[in-house]
């Protein structure tokens, strides 16, 4: 469309989970400010309302599906809910997640499991059923991963967490390879210390904020807002040859 040059997405569906609040909604509304339908894919009906609402007043096509990511036919309904809506899915970011700390020597396997069911098979379901979808349809598309700092940096209380983002990470490059045959691209983002509410207690512990205020070459958190403009770019056509990547939106802090 005018004006939006390499980064239109007229026509284009994207599913976006874990889209009904924090980095998940800024993925959607730099997607709806191009023109893209959007489907959230969340819990919460409530929270599913507000930000669907927030993306009608972009002016956008979208609508919200209520889909536990971890559970196989919520997955598989839901790809076939959002493809009868919408006719087709050209793009789908894995991006809800969880984070529950723990010390590591606490750490019940029914932690680990919860927190991998959500951040990395999660990941693994939705990109399998919009993978097949893809491939079915013969026009390409995107896979998209949110990954985390954790997954490059040590994070205590956090190794259940990291080790899923770092699956995610390799989950996307494994991908990367077996899809391009069908003109399929898999990235991940990496953001940095984002305002939402899953930081919401490390933002209020004051010597964590500045830990991170320090180390941050940028010297703030980023805010959802942030992670409009790459999710755009890996949606859209101009990111054809760009593949099996993770791009680092993180105010500068991996540099030290
Ligand atoms: P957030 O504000 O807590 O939002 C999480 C989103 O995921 C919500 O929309 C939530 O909606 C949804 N969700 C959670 N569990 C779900 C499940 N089992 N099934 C379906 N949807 C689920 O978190 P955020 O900070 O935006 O995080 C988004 C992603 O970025 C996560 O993968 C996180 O690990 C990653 N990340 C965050 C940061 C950061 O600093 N914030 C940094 C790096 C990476 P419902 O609760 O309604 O389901």
């Amino acid at each position: 469309m005018e004006g939006r040059g390499l980064f239109d997405l007229e026509g284009h569906v994207a599913v976006v989970t874990g889209g009904s609040r924090g980095i998940g909604l800024g993925y959607a509304k730099g997607l709806a400010r191009h023109g893209a339908c959007v489907a959230i894919w969340a819990r919460d009906q409530d929270r599913i309302n507000d930000a669907v609402g927030q993306l009608h007043e972009l002016g956008a096509k979208a609508e919200g599906f209520v889909c536990e990511v971890s559970e196989e036919d919520q997955v598989v309904a839901q790809t076939q809910a959002t493809i009868e809506r919408f006719g087709k899915i050209d793009s789908l970011f894995a991006n809800a997640g969880v984070g529950v700390p723990s010390r590591f020597v606490d750490m019940s396997v029914d932690l680990w499991n919860q927190v991998m069911a959500v951040n990395l098979v999660g990941p693994f379901l939705c990109f399998r059923e919009a993978a097949k979808h893809m491939i079915d349809r013969g026009e390409g598309g995107k896979l998209i991963a949110t990954a985390s700092i954790g997954a490059n940096f040590g994070s205590p209380m956090q190794e259940h967490y990291s080790a899923s983002k770092a699956g995610v990470m390799a989950l996307v490059r494994g991908l990367s390879v077996e899809l391009a045959r069908y003109d399929i691209q898999a990235n991940a983002i990496l953001p940095g210390w984002i305002e939402t509410d899953m930081t919401t207690g490390a933002r209020s512990w004051e010597k964590f904020d500045q830990a991170v205020l320090h180390r941050t070459p940028a010297r703030r958190w980023g805010g959802p807002a942030d992670l409009e403009a790459v999710a755009v770019y890996l949606a859209s056509a101009s990111s054809r040859f760009h593949t099996g990547d993770v791009l680092v939106v993180d105010g500068g802090y991996s540099i030290f």
